[in-house]
């Protein structure tokens, strides 16, 4: 006969509930709104074929759409098949050049304070292909190693895979750290009407990465991805990651941040449907210090239990603010990490640091 769970247990469990979030194009242009470290811009929709400067690669083309818009664009080449094929492979090799570019500014950013704001648990799936979210990560990774794990799901112009053992990581460690095999670049899972998720081992397993983190999830952010309706497939994966578990155990609470202004009557059915679940409540946020990950860092899912389950209606004295320095972060997170690696003994020592 199976024990029932005491308190205590059911506190842990729910505790160690990954907190999952999703990033589309508007995380990237909030992180970087004035372009990367060198003023270049980073977004990849409206204006983006100017932008890069590509219009040379164009010029022998004539397209039948007006949109500037670089799905738009892309389909068109994609759809015209033999026609326009080297053309596309140039776009192609344009786009992955012009990505690997981009840096981060040297001054703190959103998407360091987004890595900083998760522990080893919870995991960030971006949609976004520039490599400013592995440099967040990696600049994170100087301060502490219990960091979320990160998943890439239409590839990312700094992420390697292995073709022999399938492991991933950074491009540039060059080989594998398994079994030593050189990376292969990730590929770039382009924009075209139908995606095919399984084309490609390596995209194939950061959808199943995902899918594995939303079915356990206790909370998820969308941040500045709408769900496009074109994306027919990617909404079909989350929703059976989200229908695969009973209402009870499915994820209790999704955060949106959009940008100001954002109108709710424009939150996609995905999220609608999500959102209808009885289980479930949501805030939409204008900006990610508005939301748990920058007014609970490290203890979003904690926090998010405490106030469903335990009636709390405290506030965390360690948040993530506007303005602040590196050195201002790593200083207000640092009764976290000490919390985290020495564990109960800090608390006995230290009992009111715990804010949560
Ligand atoms: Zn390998």
């Amino acid at each position: 006969m199976s024990k029932e769970l005491t308190h205590d247990e059911i506190v842990e469990i729910e505790n160690t509930r990954p907190h999952v979030v999703i990033l589309g194009a508007g995380a990237t242009i909030a992180t970087v709104p004035n372009g990367d470290k060198n003023g270049i811009p980073c977004s990849v929709m409206h204006g983006f074929i100017q932008n890069i400067g590509l219009e040379s690669i164009l010029q022998n083309v004539k397209l039948d759409t007006q949109s500037e818009n670089i799905e738009d664009i892309y389909t068109e080449l994609y759809e015209r098949g033999e026609e326009c094929k080297e053309v596309r492979l140039q776009l192609e090799d344009a786009i992955f050049s012009y990505f690997s570019k981009l840096q981060l500014p040297d001054e703190i950013t959103i998407y360091d304070k987004l890595v900083l704001a998760l522990t080893r648990k919870d995991i960030i799936a971006t949609f976004n292909w520039e490599p400013l979210l592995i440099q967040a990560y990696n600049r994170a990774s100087r301060i502490t190693k219990n960091l979320p794990k990160l998943t890439f799901l239409h590839g990312n112009v700094a992420a390697g895979y292995c073709e022999q053992c399938n492991h991933f990581g950074a491009l540039q460690r060059g080989k594998c750290d398994n079994c030593g095999t050189p990376y292969h670049k990730s590929p770039l899972l382009y924009p075209v009407k139908h995606k095919d998720y399984n084309s490609n081992s390596f995209i194939k397993q950061e959808w199943i990465n995902v899918s594995c983190y939303l079915c356990r999830a206790k909370m998820v952010t969308i941040f500045g991805y709408s769900a496009p309706k074109s994306d027919v497939e990617a909404t079909q994966l989350l929703k059976e990651a989200f229908e695969k578990y009973l209402p009870a155990q499915r994820f209790n609470h999704i955060d949106i941040i959009e940008r100001p202004g954002f109108n709710h009557n424009e939150l996609s059915n995905t999220w609608q449907e999500f959102i209808h679940d009885s289980n479930c409540t949501y805030k939409i946020h204008d900006s990610f210090y508005g939301s748990y990950l920058a007014k609970f860092p490290r203890r979003t899912v904690e926090c998010l239990y405490k106030r469903k389950m335990m009636g709390w209606w405290g506030e965390s004295d360690i948040k993530l603010k506007e303005h602040e320095s590196w050195r201002e972060v790593e200083t207000n997170l640092l009764p976290l990490f000490y919390e985290e690696e020495l564990g109960k003994k800090f608390l006995e020592v230290n009992p009111t640091t715990y804010t949560i």
